[in-house]
């Protein structure tokens, strides 16, 4: 399956916003969009044309997908099944992204980034109702508890992640740091999300 390569950190400084792509390094001072935010290039720093309207959707629309870790098809075929579904298409689209399990692996505080947390469900160290799951795309359902496998709870990365999520950071999530153990209670409503993205403008570029 294709994937991206490059740094992360330039999909961030194009976007010019945290997008969290990288783990802890995200939370530091380190991190390149604290230290120059301006657009990965030679011609980065130099005074850009004026955006068109397409452009300025296009740019939404790739800044939501490299937030959830998607590529150009999946991000599509969410997209319509978002269409399909009752209510506003837009709102959909992240309440769907949201209920994936690497998402909610991540928002747990099991992994410090989407990324890390796909690496951890791959490897088979999450549960999902007493059965493992290594599929990061899996949709949760309202209800699902989700688990770290007992041999995997000594994982360092897992505790280090830990520290930076509160028992009640998201209302749709109850987390039981002891056990390692988080629900997922029901599917989140789009304005309890903290994603800063306008999805509305994704509708508006695939209804072209
Ligand atoms: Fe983005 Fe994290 Fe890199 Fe900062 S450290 S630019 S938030 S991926």
């Amino acid at each position: 399956m294709a994937r991206y390569t490059d740094s992360v950190c330039k999909l961030c400084r194009r976007e010019r916003q945290k997008l969290f792509l990288k783990g802890q390094k995200c939370y530091t001072e380190k991190c390149p969009i604290e230290l120059r935010n301006y657009p990965p290039g030679q011609h980065g720093l130099s005074r850009r044309a004026k955006v068109s309207e397409y452009g300025v959707q296009l740019r939404e629309k790739q800044k939501i997908k490299r937030i959830y870790g998607l590529l150009e098809t999946q991000f599509r075929n969410y997209f319509e099944k978002a269409n399909r579904a009752k209510g506003i298409t837009g709102e959909n689209l992240i309440c769907i992204l949201e209920s994936r399990l690497d998402n909610v692996v991540f928002r747990l505080g099991f992994a410090s980034s989407r990324k890390q947390a796909r690496q951890l469900i791959r490897h088979r160290h999450v549960i999902v109702n007493d059965g493992l799951v290594d599929i990061p795309s899996y949709i949760l359902s309202a209800g699902d508890v989700i688990k770290i496998k007992d041999k995997s709870k000594q994982l360092d990365m897992i505790h280090n992640s830990l520290k930076r999520v509160k028992d009640s950071t998201y209302n749709w999530l109850a987390i039981d740091k002891a056990s390692l153990t988080g629900t997922f209670a029901q599917v989140p409503e789009r304005a309890d999300i903290p994603l800063n993205a306008n999805e509305q403008l994704v509708v508006e570029l695939y209804s072209k």
